[in-house]
């Protein structure tokens, strides 16, 4: 390819507060429409707006994450459009003062660390939402998310393929779950992206002469798509010496294009001017380094953490972190092994996080739910991993005893019961198994020490027979070895 791919991204992120953004009503989903609404949120005459201090704060604490410039002053805008789902005709939102400054995020993609730099990242409200129902010819609004906080996080132009713009996301979402600002569930909305791409020759370093903007994209996978799909489009317009118009595009996802959707707005179409409902905010040093101090532990300082506490392997610890739910389990599963071990024992950590990467991740994946959400408590997922370590459950067995603690959320012990699939590892009764077999079986012996491994094999699998396929195959070979003076 002769083109060089360059993305910004434009992600709103719902912060999570009790009430909206500039009043007193409710922040949260509602069964029926215009429940959570007052004057003004539906911008009646002669409402006036109060800042919500929760949504500053959570605001703050993302662009400290993001290892932005925290504003020492900080002002709010009203950008004016006319759409019917913004009652106001004008958004509060913020313009040349923004609460954060310039940032940057790491990423490690295909190994190779990336700087991602961060513009700014601003606070606004949401507008409302517009219902079109079918064949009616009118359409409906509801305002119960219009003036919800929104922090706008605008990315530098520094994103160079869709894989890199995917896991940009990837990284952003999980921050926002470790600072507990928002569930940043992108198929909710919660977390929603705009790209910006255009091409320029490899080699080149300045900005192209244009750029497309893209919307509606609702997962990962729509943005890494919209972006090879407008990587693909613009190249062939380029190849024919023509210049891509600059517009905004929506994405298709069911068709798997973009579409042209209007000429891009410039700002100077919004007529932006300061709020004068609302007073200049002021942070004061202290203020921003306390809550800096304050911050939950975020999962690159988390990875390190578990490499040295746990010494687990520097991939599984990536990938444990990477989903804030999974790690806490882990440490929670960990901590549950942690009572039960004598201080004389170690406990090694790998067997667990292979289990939680394994069996535990295949199975909610499959049943589309959280670590939180399985039925599969901690504690008995700890029970459940000594049981296997002490040997009283066969590996394969463990793996039935599993999926019924997941159907059931029964306690491994009452399952092994129920299904008897109790592992033998008690050596007087393999002794016993062991001295019945050698007994019954002369030939067998004789071959087992002149012919080697495969007549050896043969009277295991008699002891395995007699403990009716229950016996521990370690200790039978150990026990069988010793009778036989192998
Ligand atoms: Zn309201």
């Amino acid at each position: 390819m002769t083109y060089e791919p360059v993305i910004g991204l434009e992600v709103h992120i719902q912060l999570k507060t009790q009430s909206k953004m500039f009043c007193r009503s409710k922040n949260a989903e509602a069964d029926r429409p215009n429940v959570h609404i007052c004057e003004v949120c539906t911008g009646q005459p002669g409402a006036l707006p109060i800042i919500n201090r929760e949504a500053v704060r959570k605001a703050v604490m993302v662009g400290l994450a993001l290892n932005c410039q925290v504003a020492e002053y900080s002002k709010f805008d009203r950008k004016n459009y006319f759409y019917p789902d913004l009652p106001k005709g004008y958004q509060i939102s913020q313009f040349d003062m923004p609460i954060n400054g310039k940032g940057i995020m790491e990423l490690v993609v295909n190994g190779e660390t990336r700087k991602i730099g961060i513009t700014r990242a601003h606070l606004e409200e949401d507008a409302g939402k517009l219902v079109h129902p079918s064949g009616a010819n009118y359409s409906l609004v509801d305002y119960n998310r219009a003036g919800t906080p929104l922090l706008e996080i605008v990315s530098e132009p520094d994103i160079r393929s869709a894989e890199e713009a995917k896991q940009y996301l990837q990284e952003l979402q999980n921050m926002m779950r470790y600072l507990g600002v928002s569930d940043a569930d992108m198929e909710k909305g919660h977390l929603r992206c705009d790209a910006n791409i255009s091409l320029r020759k490899i080699g080149e370093n300045g900005f192209p002469l244009y750029k497309v903007e893209v919307k509606n994209m609702n997962s990962f996978k729509a943005v890494a798509n919209a972006i090879d799909y407008e990587i693909k489009r613009q190249s062939e317009l380029l190849d024919e010496d023509k210049i891509p118009d600059k517009e905004t595009r929506g994405w298709v996802d069911d068709k798997g294009i973009t579409v042209s959707q209007r000429s891009k707005e410039e700002s100077q179409d919004y007529r932006y001017f300061p709020e004068p409902d609302l007073p200049l905010m002021h942070f004061t040093k202290d203020w921003v380094e306390k809550l800096k101090r304050e911050l939950p532990e975020l999962p690159k300082v988390r990875k390190e953490r578990f490499i040295k506490e746990y010494k687990i392997r520097e991939n599984d610890a990536q990938i444990l972190v990477s989903n804030k739910e999974l790690s806490e389990y882990f440490e929670q599963v960990m901590s549950e092994l942690a009572e039960w071990t004598k201080p004389e024992m170690t406990i090694t950590a790998q067997p667990v996080v292979s289990s939680i990467l394994g069996i535990f991740s295949a199975a909610i994946n499959m049943a589309k739910i959280s670590a939180k959400e399985s039925k599969v408590k901690p504690e008995n997922f700890a029970e459940w991993i000594k049981l296997i370590q002490e040997g009283k459950v066969s590996n394969l067995a463990a793996k039935d005893v599993f999926s019924m603690m997941f159907k059931t959320g029964e306690d491994p012990h009452v399952i092994l019961d129920s299904l008897g699939l109790h592992q033998v590892s008690d050596e007087g009764a393999i002794l016993d198994a062991v001295k019945k077999v050698i007994a019954a079986n002369p030939k067998g012996v004789e071959d087992a020490k002149t012919k080697g491994e495969k007549s050896f094999g043969f009277l295991v699998g008699q002891t395995m027979k007699e403990l009716k396929g229950k016996g521990n195959p370690q200790k039978i070979n150990e026990i069988l070895k010793k009778e036989l003076d192998l």
